[in-house]
């Protein structure tokens, strides 16, 4: 990559990272000043950095820092909201206890949230001569629509709002507007142009799909089978995006599609092991945020629930800065069956790769010595069961059990009240 390419890109995109390391004493400012504005703005704030000296906090201090977790918002929601005159925007994300979490957003955290998808979104290279289909979800209350739509604007690209239609409706639309991006959940997409009648999905002009909801690569950012599915069926490059509701953050890859470019100036990210103790780049842990800026929802060392780990090397676009590795699965979705430990994104992933699997659900039943894994699938005439079984076994080095049921009942149970995003594990009482 030349050097007039990292000329136009922003200054804390290709900071060196040798000597006086530059990107880390800007984030150590933004850190004391986020601090600062934490403990002055909320009294549980002053209760829990009480002991804490924000004028020498160094940014390898901040693993002395509390954390703080979806219970914490839940639980302390009116001490957190801002005042009522200053909120603009209320979204809801799923709580832990089953009722939806409520989040208010005030204006200048709308604005700061915009600036995180324009930077996002022009890493994975949109500009304003695009077109984008947004298939996801742009009212009940979600955040992500509104994020994406607004990302799109600033960059100057055309959004099309077709949302959580039925999939004529999205097909009319894509023939009339040819959009040059789509923006959705992977599986979606591949569902999307296999249900394209009369029409070349490759033939579109489609040239990148922006992924939400699912992981695009394997640990070795290799792309997973459905990746390069989606890429096939559109003849367009997949670029994934990381984001959650609370973290007010949102990490895009770049044209190489190696993991998400970290925005330095506007998110701390850690990785923590089990003891919420720090873990070096590549090795896997929970992905915990602190955003940084004023607006931001008033998060420190916040933990998501996903684990994932932190790519230091160099990126072939020429950014300096670290990307954050596919989504390896939700922290306490973690599966432990007959010895073998595995997410059921494993499981997703290798039956993604074969053909005659329609459609597929993991279910669990936990146990303390071992959980009892059932794969439920709807397979096509051309694959049989142990086929399915034998697959399984090698990609996850331990037999499941696999049940093949009729593609009614499987969609009824992965598309329950017609979800947009499909629910692929459930754990059993
Ligand atoms: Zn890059």
């Amino acid at each position: 990559m030349g050097h007039d390419k990292r000329e136009s890109l922003p200054e804390l995109e290709r900071l060196d990272r040798s000597g006086p390391d530059a990107i880390s004493s800007s984030q150590e400012k933004a850190l004391r000043r986020h601090i600062v504005r934490l403990t002055a703005d909320f009294p549980l704030h002053a209760k829990l950095l009480a002991d804490i000296d924000t004028a020498d906090l160094t940014l390898s201090a901040i693993s002395a820092l509390p954390t703080m977790d979806k219970a914490f918002l839940e639980r302390h929601a009116d001490e957190l909201a801002p005042p009522t005159e200053d909120v603009v925007e209320i979204a809801y994300s799923s709580g832990t206890t089953g009722a939806a979490l409520k989040i208010p957003f005030t204006d200048v955290a709308l604005k700061r949230l915009e600036w995180n998808e324009f930077r996002a979104l022009t890493i994975c290279g949109l500009s304003a001569k695009d077109t984008v289909a947004l298939t996801c979800t742009m009212d009940r209350c979600f955040i992500a629509g509104l994020a994406y739509q607004m990302g799109c604007r600033a960059v100057g690209a055309a959004t099309i709002r077709v949302g959580a239609a039925p999939i004529p409706s999205h097909w009319k639309i894509i023939r009339e507007t040819r959009p040059t991006a789509i923006i959705g959940v992977p599986s979606f997409l591949a569902k999307l142009a296999e249900s394209a009648e009369g029409e070349n999905p490759a033939d579109i002009g489609v040239s990148r799909l922006i992924c939400i909801g699912e992981p695009l690569r394997d640990a070795d950012l290799q792309p997973l089978p459905l990746t390069r599915k989606i890429e096939k069926l559109w003849n367009a490059k997949a670029f994934s995006t990381y984001a959650s509701t609370e973290i007010c953050s949102a990490f895009c890859e770049c044209e190489a599609q190696a993991g998400g470019h970290l925005l330095p100036e506007l998110a701390i990210v850690e990785i923590l092991d089990d003891n919420s103790a720090p873990l070096p780049p590549g090795a896997p842990g929970e992905i915990t945020i602190t955003p940084l800026g004023d607006g931001a929802a008033p998060l420190l060392r916040f933990k998501t629930g996903d684990v994932s780990f932190i790519v230091e090397e160099p990126c072939a676009c020429g950014r300096t800065t670290p990307r954050l590795g596919p989504i390896l699965g939700r922290k306490k979705q973690l599966l432990k069956h007959k010895g073998t430990a595995f997410y059921p994104n494993a499981i997703h992933a290798a039956l993604s790769a074969l053909d005659g699997v329609i459609e597929h659900q993991v279910a669990v039943r936990r146990n303390n010595l071992s959980d009892n894994v059932s794969v439920l699938v709807a397979l096509d005439t051309g694959i049989t069961q142990e086929h399915v079984e034998e697959k399984l076994r090698a990609a996850l080095r331990v037999g499941v059990n696999v049940q093949t049921l009729p593609i009614d009942e499987i969609r009824r149970r992965v598309f329950p009240n017609n979800s947009r995003k499909p629910i692929r594990f459930v754990e059993l009482d």
